[in-house]
C-alpha cells in the first residue's frame, strides 16, 4: 500500500463505522437484499471491518449475477 493509498483509507476508516466480520457481513446481505450493491472489507488501518460501495465493475458483476438468477427463477430448467 502506497501513503496515498493509506491516506484515502484513514480518512474512510475515521468516517465508517467499525463492525465485527459476522456483523458487517450480516449488515451487507440485509441492504444488498434490498438492491444495493455494498461491500464488507477488513481495514487495514484499525483491523476492524467496514462496509462500502463496491467499485463500477463489481456492481455490474453483482447485477448481472442478480439478473442470471432471476432468469433462471423465472425458467427453471
Ligand atoms: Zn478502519
Amino acid at each position: 500500500m502506497n501513503d496515498r493509498q493509506r491516506t484515502i483509507q484513514q480518512r474512510a476508516c475515521r468516517r465508517k463505522r467499525k463492525y465485527t466480520e459476522a456483523q458487517a457481513r450480516a449488515k451487507v446481505r440485509q441492504i444488498n437484499a434490498q438492491g444495493e450493491f455494498l461491500r464488507a472489507y477488513k481495514c487495514q488501518i484499525c483491523g476492524g471491518w467496514h462496509i462500502g460501495h463496491c467499485r463500477r465493475e463489481a456492481r455490474l458483476h453483482m447485477a448481472f449475477n442478480r439478473l442470471d438468477r432471476e432468469r433462471r427463477m423465472e425458467a427453471p430448467a
